[in-house]
């Protein structure tokens, strides 16, 4: 069986490993937890969701909805929500789907049922090639051997292991617009 090293366990990660035909995966994580930039951060008694606040329920990917539910991971809500302030856009009701903990249930889970090995806390630095196999290399450690490796990080940091295996010169760096988002709890409902 082909020996296969998935870097990351952001929701990227984990949906490959689930549609990768191999058993023999590892993934490799610099983090402690599963889930990259999906998270919840909980203070006092507030839970703040980063990297996505929910999911529509109508997103049309077949079978997602189903998964997530098979896993325990979510709960469906109606919501309310206005487009744009400024134009007093109308108060739309919609059907959303949400973590059953905060958002980061749904890598926690997803993670979970992969029941794959994972490395944590080990921040991947250098990939190196011998005989046709991969290795991985933190700072302490060396991982492998591994027939395929998969990067499921953000572009540049991809960039950077990558550059001795292939070529990028033809290849577009995206670019990126920043987005700012202010979290704030109220202690009161609100209207
Ligand atoms: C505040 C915020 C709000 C957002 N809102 C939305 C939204 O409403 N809708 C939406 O669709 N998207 C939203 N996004 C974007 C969305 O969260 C991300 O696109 C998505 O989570 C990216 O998943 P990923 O698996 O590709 O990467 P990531 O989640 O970034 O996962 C990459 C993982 O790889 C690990 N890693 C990186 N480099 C290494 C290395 N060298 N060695 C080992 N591990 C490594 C990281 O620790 C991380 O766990 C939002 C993002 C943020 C920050």
């Amino acid at each position: 069986m082909k020996k296969i090293a998935v870097i990351g366990t952001g929701l990227s990660a984990l949906s490959l490993a689930h549609h990768l035909p191999s058993l023999d995966i590892t993934f490799f994580e610099k983090s402690w937890r599963p889930g990259g930039r999906i998270s919840t951060r909980r203070h006092e008694d507030y839970a703040f969701d980063h990297g996505a606040h929910y999911i529509k329920e109508d997103h049309g990917v077949i079978g997602f909805n189903e998964y997530l539910e098979k896993i325990g991971a979510t709960k469906n809500l109606n919501g309310a929500f206005c487009s744009n302030i400024q134009n007093q856009s109308p108060i739309e009701e919609k059907r959303i789907i949400v973590g059953q903990k905060g958002i980061e249930s749904i890598p926690l889970e997803f993670h979970k049922k992969l029941r794959y090995p994972t490395e944590f806390s080990s921040h991947i630095k250098k990939i190196d090639s011998r005989n046709h196999e991969y290795f991985l290399l933190t700072d302490e450690k060396e991982f492998g051997p591994y027939d395929f490796i998969f990067t499921c990080i953000p572009f540049e940091q991809s960039k950077n292991l990558l550059e001795d295996f292939i070529d990028y010169k033809n290849i577009p760096t995206p670019n990126f617009d920043s987005i700012w988002t202010i979290m704030l709890a109220f202690d009161k409902r609100l209207g």
